[in-house]
């Protein structure tokens, strides 16, 4: 079963939106787990004190190195990636979202205040992780939205319609648009193709609209697609 550890001090935030929908339903049915941590139960003090003042001043406070080591040693002797949710941290990417999903889990560590004590990253082999170029006020919603990510891929969690091959960065480009019923809605119909039943030219069209998005919208994901290694001939 695919694990996840949060260490968090707002265990409360856990599951949240995870135990409602797709990942609420393969969490009821125990095809993924979340344990979140209480890094709180972890302090040494009366007071349970888990931040203190930056080292060399200036304003915040930073999480304890000592406090979140414990945490970590309490729950992570096995082999899973220990993620620091972190806005310098490697932009999370539908391929590393994959890999972890094929794993054993992941143990998600969230920081608050003006972020953790830099010592434990390399002290614990943290591995710093990003869902984007802003600032949350902490990591709880960053580690929500990588979860989301792996569980969703994870076996019998998806129907078969979402199989995850065809949608956005999958092929390394961004999807092709979608349509549903009434055929006409507000003037605009349906495109033509998609509705003649020629599944080759469906497809067609799809891959176009797919490129011609990802050229328009995303540079960078178009010049890796044009440069990636073309697919062996089976
Ligand atoms: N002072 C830090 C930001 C601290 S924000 C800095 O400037 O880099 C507090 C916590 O929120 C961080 O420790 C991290 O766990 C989380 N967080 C904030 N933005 C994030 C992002 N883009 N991706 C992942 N985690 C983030």
């Amino acid at each position: 079963m695919w694990r996840a550890s949060v260490l968090t001090i707002f265990p409360e935030m856990f599951p949240g939106p995870l135990g409602l929908s797709l990942a609420g339903k393969a969490l009821a049915a125990g095809l993924w787990s979340l344990d979140p941590v209480d890094i709180r139960a972890h302090a040494a003090d009366r007071h349970r004190t888990v931040d203190d003042t930056t080292a060399g001043g200036g304003p915040g406070m930073v999480m304890k190195a000592d406090v979140l080591a414990r945490a970590i040693d309490a729950t992570a002797a096995d082999s899973r990636p220990r993620l620091l949710m972190s806005p310098r941290g490697a932009p999370l990417t539908q391929a590393r979202v994959q890999a972890l999903a094929k794993g054993e889990g992941a143990v998600v560590i969230c920081g608050r205040f003006e972020g953790i004590d830099e010592r434990v990253i390399a002290a614990r082999g943290l591995e710093e992780v990003s869902v984007g170029d802003y600032v949350l006020s902490g990591g709880e919603i960053a580690a929500l939205a990588l979860i989301d990510a792996c569980v969703r891929l994870l076996p019998g969690v998806m129907g078969k319609e979402a199989s995850g091959a065809e949608e956005s960065f999958a092929g390394g480009l961004l999807e092709y648009p979608q349509y549903t019923r009434p055929a006409v809605f507000e003037g605009q119909s349906i495109p033509e193709v998609l509705t003649g039943g020629d599944h080759a030219k469906v497809a067609a069209w799809r891959r176009e609209q797919a490129e011609k998005l990802t050229r328009e919208r995303r540079p960078d994901l178009w010049a890796a697609y044009r440069n990636r290694p073309k697919a062996p001939k089976s």
